[in-house]
């Protein structure tokens, strides 16, 4: 929880003030109004976290450390922070290079990490919402139901609805997939034992992982 809610967000706000300071980055060196800045950054920074979570999907050393998320069988809004270390600290390199590299204002930062981590904590809970609800705040931000589908034991659901905030990414990259998570099965196809649930179990994981 330090690591995932405290350490994450502190160094991403370091990194944009040390970026102001520098004149880093593409916003920086632009002369737009800041409320246009705000936003730009925020739906950038947001766009960079899909493709980062596509690729930890594909790329066979990111997997090895994403799956610890994938592997909770019982998903929960516990499952919201339940990330190896390493994919933390990986996570926050990355979100650093893309605050330099936009040169966003610490202001879109902070807004987009408290967004972030209550949708985070939202997409994951256990709770029914009503599917004229659900449709409508799916149409914009990730809900239960459209980020359950991604936590299914099927491979195939498994890599879809990546969307970690915004849900549009999903429907511009046509990664989208609609099916109702009823009696869904959640997890992976493997390391579904109790003894699995374990904290020794669960941070060895990425070295004990064999590709089916
Ligand atoms: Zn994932």
């Amino acid at each position: 929880m330090f690591l995932a809610r405290f350490l994450l967000p502190m160094s991403a706000f370091t990194i944009a003030i040390y970026a102001e300071s520098e004149q880093l980055g593409l916003l920086n060196n632009l002369s737009l109004p800041v409320y246009v800045q705000i936003i730009v950054s925020f739906i950038l920074i947001d766009l960079a976290g899909y493709l980062f979570h596509r690729i930890s999907h594909t790329n066979s050393i990111l997997w090895r450390f994403h799956l610890v998320h994938h592997s909770d069988t019982n998903v929960d809004v516990s499952t919201s922070i339940r990330h190896h270390p390493v994919e933390l600290f990986i996570t926050m390199m990355f979100y650093s290079i893309v605050i330099v590299l936009l040169g966003a204002p610490l202001i879109s930062v902070i807004f987009y990490e408290i967004f972030r981590s209550i949708i985070s904590a939202f997409s994951h809970t256990n709770i029914k919402i009503p599917s004229s609800i659900d449709r409508l705040l799916r149409l914009v931000i990730v809900t239960p139901n459209f980020h359950c589908m991604h936590h299914s034991a099927i491979k195939l659901e498994t890599n879809s609805n990546y969307s970690n905030a915004l849900s549009c990414w999903d429907y511009l990259f046509s990664t989208y997939n609609n099916n109702a998570p009823e009696n869904i099965s959640l997890g992976l196809e493997y390391f579904r034992s109790d003894r699995d649930k374990f904290i020794d179990r669960l941070i060895t994981q990425p070295i004990r992982y064999k590709k089916p």
